[in-house]
């Protein structure tokens, strides 16, 4: 299993999960469930990578938090309530293991490891929601485009990533022409290259100097309660 959670399962906590657990392919932009509906199954993404993402009454749609193969998409729903908080879609394609929310509820009840996992994984959401809210308010569009694309790349585990600039505007709430503009200078620079609906990063390190400070603190918020050792 790649995903950071599932590998982090005792043998047992593993075995009670098992059963409910099945991978399966998921598009790029499929909507994996609503805000505030009921949901019926969790998520945990191994080469697939989901954003949550908080929607307006206009159409509008801007990211709370990414989860990648360093986390579970749903867990808290899962653990009571069941109605989720925002809603949830597959921001790169790939495999994601799909979980009964039952199956979920019924092993962490039955064990308090299972469930320390999924509530420290919980903060760990929570934490990027209040990130990405003092982001957008305080940081400049550069530094926040630098941030999300390395957030991106290390969840994708790839540097071309297939984006296309009207997606990056929506996630970041920003118009397309910004996007534009920004993307133009990071490539001028030697940071990135793109082509149409495909952005290659070519210089993670100059795009991590041009990051803001969110994308390293939320990177400790995972290595504090995920990390090795944690369990
Ligand atoms: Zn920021």
């Amino acid at each position: 299993m790649k995903n950071l959670l599932l590998n982090q399962l005792s043998q047992d906590d593993f075995k009670r999960l098992e059963p409910y657990l099945k991978i399966t392919p998921f598009k790029q932009h499929t909507i994996l469930f609503e805000a505030e509906r009921e949901i019926d199954r969790v998520y945990f993404p191994t080469t697939g990578v989901v954003s949550l993402v908080v929607t307006l009454e206009t159409g509008e749609m801007v990211e709370a938090a990414m989860v990648g193969s360093d986390g579970v998409v749903g867990a808290s729903a899962a653990l009571d309530g069941r109605i989720s908080l925002s809603r949830g879609i597959v921001q790169l394609a790939g495999d994601i293991v799909v979980c009964s929310i039952d199956g979920l509820r019924s092993a962490a009840l039955q064990s308090p490891t299972l469930l320390s996992l999924l509530i420290r994984h919980e903060q760990t959401v929570y934490a990027q929601a209040q990130q990405s809210a003092a982001c957008f308010a305080t940081h400049h569009i550069q530094a926040r485009l630098c941030r999300w694309l390395l957030r991106a790349r290390d969840l994708a585990g790839t540097d071309t990533l297939n984006f296309t600039q009207e997606y990056l505007a929506e996630m970041l709430g920003v118009r397309r022409t910004t996007v534009t503009v920004e993307a133009h200078t990071l490539q001028s620079a030697g940071l990135i290259k793109y082509a149409r609906g495909k952005i290659q990063i070519v210089d993670a390190e100059a795009l991590q100097d041009g990051a803001c400070e969110c994308y390293e603190t939320v990177k400790r918020h995972y290595a504090r309660l995920l990390g090795p050792g944690k369990q």
